[in-house]
């Protein structure tokens, strides 16, 4: 890149373990990211229905990404720190409440692992720089948002709007020749699953995916650049009709179920973000 940037100058046995616990920690974050955020939005939704409706507000209890502290979802009880600590908290607990003996989701140690896999994988490929900062981010809000969108269909605009914009920051501070094909990439990234939306409509009179699978894709666009967007789709379908396939076989109770884009579309990201250049000199050499 020729590009100066700061780089965290530190040896290879203070660093990796320092990378893990960073992504543990982030990972342990993104678990109340996605547990509360879909909870808060239906709140915000209720409280303007009931405004609109001119019905009485309803008294429901303050919650967001603050408070009140990680509790149990079956017993409300309140878990200790050192039953909260990323992965060693679950498996001190064999992942059961320790006040009531319900069973915790995998969800949670899963999403845990997931970040510091990414975490280290950011760090080893891009190297321990400021710029690497901002990847990790793009990668972790990702996980979030396929973890949201796998549990509720929802891709909420307060996830997919600011990893937009901080795909354009990210452009403008560490890649400037790349901020045209940025800006290009958001747009047509919007518009083509838009285009293909209301194509699938018209002609099926179904809706295929929604509004938050362009907004995600724009921003995959503006993190990329408009060239990698075929690429984006390609990875994604390729990655859908592939688990598609998986869950027909293994779970045919699920067969007709809706799938979310979302997920495919995340992992089409880390793959883009992650591979980036070897992946895109590979895939110009098939074009040619
Ligand atoms: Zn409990």
């Amino acid at each position: 890149m020729g590009h100066e940037i700061a780089t965290l100058d530190l040896p290879p046995a203070l660093l990796w373990p320092l990378v893990v616990v960073l992504g543990l920690c982030l990972g342990s974050f993104l678990n109340v990211v996605i547990t509360r955020v879909p909870v808060m939005l239906m709140q915000g939704w209720r409280a303007e229905a009931r405004e609109a409706l001119e019905l009485e507000t309803e008294d429901t209890p303050r919650f967001n990404l603050l408070t009140p502290a990680s509790q149990c979802p079956a017993c409300g009880n309140p878990i200790a720190w050192h039953d909260n600590v990323p992965v060693i908290g679950y498996l001190k607990r064999r992942g059961r409440c320790a006040q009531c003996g319900t069973r915790i989701s995998p969800q949670y140690p899963l999403v845990e692992v997931a970040g510091a896999a990414l975490t280290v994988a950011v760090v080893a490929i891009h190297g321990p720089n400021l710029a690497s900062l901002f990847l990790i981010g793009a990668c972790l809000t990702l996980l979030a948002l396929a973890v949201i969108d796998f549990r509720t269909q929802l891709l909420p605009d307060m996830m997919t709007l600011p990893l937009l914009w901080a795909g354009l920051l990210y452009q403008l501070l560490f890649q400037p020749l790349m901020l045209h094909s940025a800006v290009i990439g958001a747009m047509a990234g919007y518009l083509v699953l838009w285009s293909f939306y209301w194509l699938f409509k018209l002609v099926t009179g179904k809706e295929g995916m929604g509004y938050g699978d362009f907004k995600l894709l724009a921003a995959l666009g503006a993190w990329l650049g408009w060239q990698q967007l075929p690429l984006l789709l390609l990875l994604s379908a390729g990655v859908g009709a592939l688990v598609g396939i998986a869950i027909q076989l293994a779970l045919p109770r699920l067969r007709g179920a809706p799938m979310p884009f979302g997920p495919y579309l995340a992992m089409a990201g880390w793959i883009a973000l992650l591979a980036g250049a070897p992946l895109i000199a590979w895939y110009q050499g098939l074009l040619i």
